[in-house]
């Protein structure tokens, strides 16, 4: 049986997917048959690898200070697959997830050593996501060069939203040389737009933000399953706030930090990526659930906070819809903090959402009353599977 491998390299870690294909692999007819992670990269190195039935394939870990690089660590897994006969399966092709495709990227493609290059061009619009994701392409293409890898953007969702949604108010020579709003978390985006025709066609075919709260944190605004808006602009970092990062902020703030408090560009970026957001507001913690047990009041503020930004980026994305049917929750917080779902729904009451409590504690899909005028869905996000299908379009693609 074939399969394919789903890559998502990080900074510190790599999540791993293998999707067996099933005999309507065009109609996206995958089956998870195994994942893993190696984490802690740079610190103390661990690898993980476990089949769908929780079975661990592999687990190995390194001592504390070891330097291996993503290409070691992805040798190490490889020389494992080498000997594990991984029940039969073939590996066809590797998608990976990349985060910036740039002006030019609005698909999938096929990875060769130009692609790479041009990549590597755009790792200053992305340098704290795209090397990392590259090195996992280079160290594949060197260990396996015979093994198609596709790339995957998270900005192709977005790359045909109307021209405005793209434009910063800056003079027109900097749209040109790439500083544009981009927007990010497409491949999310994409599977939820997919599986939101499945569920609810008729809502799919309008006007729907669909909130992909987790770590990372975004909105984007759907119409007939299109992009046309979203929060995240130029970098990761724009928009709601997240984890970590403080999202939209007054520029003039980093002209102060650097101008009047001396603060170097490494120190704001460490500042406004690392040590914002969730966990710069309460100073517990970057973590929702922690936040929410914690009772500490700047803990509440900062989820309050949360909710109010989602509430505010919402009505705006509203606008540029002219209009809302209905919000679709997604990722760690958007699936599974009920809280959450229901402060932000309560502040979208005036656009006509009643949220159904009781639906909301409980298992979903839809949460919202049945004569709410905006429809609320919860719907988990599956990016890996989202790669994994593209990534065997594209090299049926090229066999064909
Ligand atoms: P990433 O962007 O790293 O993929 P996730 O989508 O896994 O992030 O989301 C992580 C966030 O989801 C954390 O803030 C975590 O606390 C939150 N989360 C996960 N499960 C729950 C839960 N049951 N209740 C509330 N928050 C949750």
């Amino acid at each position: 049986m074939k399969a394919v491998v789903s890559i998502n390299s990080g900074s510190s870690s790599i999540k791993f997917s293998l999707f067996a294909i099933g005999d309507h692999g065009d109609h996206g007819d995958f089956q998870l048959a195994a994942g893993g992670k190696i984490e802690k990269i740079g610190i103390a190195p661990a690898l993980k690898a476990s089949s769908v039935d929780g079975e661990i394939l592999l687990e190995r870990d390194w001592p504390d200070g070891t330097s291996l690089s993503h290409a070691d660590l992805l040798e190490n897994l490889f020389a494992w697959a080498a000997d594990h006969p991984l029940a039969g399966r073939e590996i066809i092709a590797i998608g990976h997830r990349v985060v910036h495709g740039g002006t030019e990227f609005a698909a999938p493609v096929l990875v060769d050593a130009a692609l790479t290059d041009k990549l590597e061009a755009l790792c200053p619009l992305a340098p704290l996501h795209q090397p990392h994701n590259l090195a996992a392409i280079r160290a594949i293409a060197q260990l396996q060069p015979n093994l198609p890898q596709v790339a995957c953007f998270d900005t192709a969702f977005h790359h045909d939203k109307p021209a405005l949604a793209s434009r910063f108010a800056l003079p027109r020579a900097l749209h040109d040389q790439g500083i544009r709003r981009y927007g990010f978390h497409g491949l999310s985006y994409e599977y939820i737009a997919r599986r939101l025709a499945e569920i609810d066609p008729v809502l799919a075919s309008g006007r729907v933000i669909a909130a992909h709260l987790g770590n990372g944190a975004s909105l984007c605004a759907m119409e007939a399953g299109h992009s046309i808006d979203t929060t995240m602009g130029f970098t990761a970092l724009d928009g709601l706030m997240m984890g970590t990062r403080c999202g939209s902020l007054d520029p003039g703030v980093v002209l102060h930090l650097e101008t009047q408090m001396g603060m170097s560009p490494a120190e704001v970026e460490e500042l406004l990526y690392k040590k914002s957001g969730l966990l710069g507001v309460s100073g517990v913690s970057s973590d929702m659930r922690t936040l929410a047990a914690s009772g500490v009041p700047a803990a509440e503020e900062a989820v309050a906070l949360f909710a109010w930004r989602v509430g505010r980026e919402a009505g705006a994305l509203a606008s540029s819809l002219g209009g809302l049917d209905g919000i679709v929750f997604t990722a760690g917080i958007g699936e599974n903090d009920a809280d959450m779902r229901s402060r932000i729904c309560r502040r979208l009451a005036w656009l006509g959402l009643d949220l159904d409590e009781l639906a909301n504690a409980g298992d979903g899909p839809l949460i919202s009353m049945p004569d709410s005028r905006v429809k609320a869905y919860v719907i988990p996000t599956d990016e890996e599977r989202m790669i994994a299908m593209h990534t065997y379009k594209v090299v049926q693609g090229k066999s064909a």
